[in-house]
């Protein structure tokens, strides 16, 4: 066994003070006090908070994304997750049009198995770019699966469906029991307005949020809320960027619909749009923030820290989906609509929560948003997401005194910059484990990669 001697659990009751032992996959024991045996290999946790590991429930790793290949691999992706202090992300395969769900399905298996393998372990929400006669029959083949969540789009013409379509699919995800996420902007609208922005002549990076206004999300996210209500069906409204959209959910719950899962990402709690204007050398370190939807208005960014505060908020994922500024995000000099949309995140999540909210956000709170939530979400809960015996051993040992400066030329995520360049991390990963191995020790790999598909 390997014992985690003397921190702070974080378990679903409460913060205790104790040991947790890990036996094969599981969680064997949790006590006060364990005694160890012959042959237990001790860790003093002393002063670290001991998390189940965190879950990153939006990512886009080793895909194609209509203008280029991500950076990161399933191998590169989940090895920088698990040095953050993730243990589990739930990727976003695709099924394109023209391809059926299974084929994508079993593509994202191959990706995930390619190179030296995963170090977390990974799960699959099911993105729906077409909608055809046999979507319902599809859609069951992907719950038999293990893929309890799907996703469709409101903007991107290779991806969008239209709102009857999208009803369709609310339907049979509530007669399925699973989840849509659904990607909020009004596609029309972003269209239109890139044309009128282009035309203008503001053609550098700051011409993305000119075209994708507030209200082009708010709009989206009522609509969705309106649909999900008509099938009585669950939804997480995925990237909540605006204090807009924000009360476009607030409206839906005050008229008492259940089901509506919120989830927002570190960017939109800690930048706001004059990021935009860092203009750099040569006036493109912009497009380090080219991202859909936009980073917003400080007062956007005040709104969404309320919102977490005040418990709106589900679960904080990274929309992980990395580009190089040289070679990828730089084609869009020129014209900011060919500027590839994603940032990169799933290595820095904890750290920025941590930091970023220290003093407002305990650990309980920290548990519940980026683990607890996303488990129950995504149906982990309680096999993962809870610090108990006979969950799986994933766990997040996090030492609060520790500090460092996140950087790119530090980072293990395989691109060129990260957002928070210099930022002052208060806390990080100390020990990784995930299905009983150490995966990770002070923010490096060890080297073994035991990730696995999680069915949910
Ligand atoms: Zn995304």
């Amino acid at each position: 066994m390997r014992i985690l001697a003397g921190g702070t659990l974080v378990t679903p009751e409460g913060l205790r003070r104790g040991d947790v032992a890990l036996e094969g996959e599981k969680i064997a024991a949790i006590s006060a006090r364990l005694e160890p045996a012959a042959g237990d290999e001790v860790e003093d946790v002393t002063g670290c908070w001991v998390f189940p590991g965190f879950i990153d429930a939006h990512t886009h790793l080793q895909c194609w994304t209509g203008m280029d290949w991500t950076a990161d691999s399933f191998e590169t992706g989940t090895c920088a997750a698990a040095c953050g202090g993730t243990t589990t992300i739930v990727d976003y395969a695709t099924a394109d049009r023209g391809v059926r769900m299974e084929e994508a399905l079993a593509e994202w298996h191959r990706r995930a198995e390619s190179g030296a393998g995963c170090t977390a372990n990974y799960g699959f929400h099911m993105a729906i770019a077409e909608w055809g006669e046999d979507g319902p029959e599809q859609m069951r083949a992907m719950r038999e699966a293990g893929v309890s969540s799907f996703k469709t789009y409101l903007a991107y013409d290779h991806l969008r469906l239209t709102d009857a379509e999208t009803l369709r699919v609310l339907e049979c995800c509530r007669d399925l029991d699973a989840v849509l996420c659904v990607h909020c902007e009004n596609g029309d609208v972003v269209n239109e307005l890139q044309r009128r922005v282009l035309a203008e002549g503001v053609t550098g990076p700051e011409g993305h949020p000119l075209s994708r206004p507030a209200e082009a999300e708010a709009d989206a996210v009522s609509r969705l809320l309106y649909l999900a209500q008509i099938a009585g069906a669950r939804v997480n409204v995925v990237h909540l960027s605006t204090e807009l959209g924000l009360l476009a959910v607030r409206a839906a719950r005050a008229r008492g619909q259940r089901g509506i899962y919120v989830e927002t990402c570190p960017q939109y709690l800690t930048l706001d749009e004059t990021r935009y204007l860092e203009g750099g050398a040569d006036g493109f370190a912009g497009a380090k923030y080219v991202m859909s939807p936009p980073l917003r208005a400080a007062s956007d960014v005040r709104a969404l820290r309320g919102a977490v505060l005040a418990g709106e908020v589900d679960s904080i994922a990274t929309d992980h989906c990395s580009f190089n500024l040289a070679g990828q995000k730089d084609r869009g000099r020129g014209d900011f609509t060919k500027i590839p949309n994603g940032g990169p995140g799933i290595e820095h999540r904890p750290a920025v929560m941590a930091t970023t909210f220290e003093g407002q956000l305990g650990p309980r709170e920290l548990c519940r948003l980026m683990s607890e939530g996303p488990a129950r979400v995504f149906g982990m809960w309680p096999r993962k997401g809870r610090l108990a015996v006979g969950a799986d051993a994933d766990v997040c040992v996090w030492d609060p005194s520790a500090r460092w400066v996140i950087s790119a030329a530090t980072q293990h995520q395989a691109v060129d910059y990260t957002p928070w360049e210099g930022f002052e991390a208060h806390g990080r990963a100390h020990l990784v484990y995930v299905g009983g191995e150490l995966v990770v020790r002070d923010g490096e790999p060890t080297g073994c990669a035991p990730g696995r598909y999680v069915a949910r």
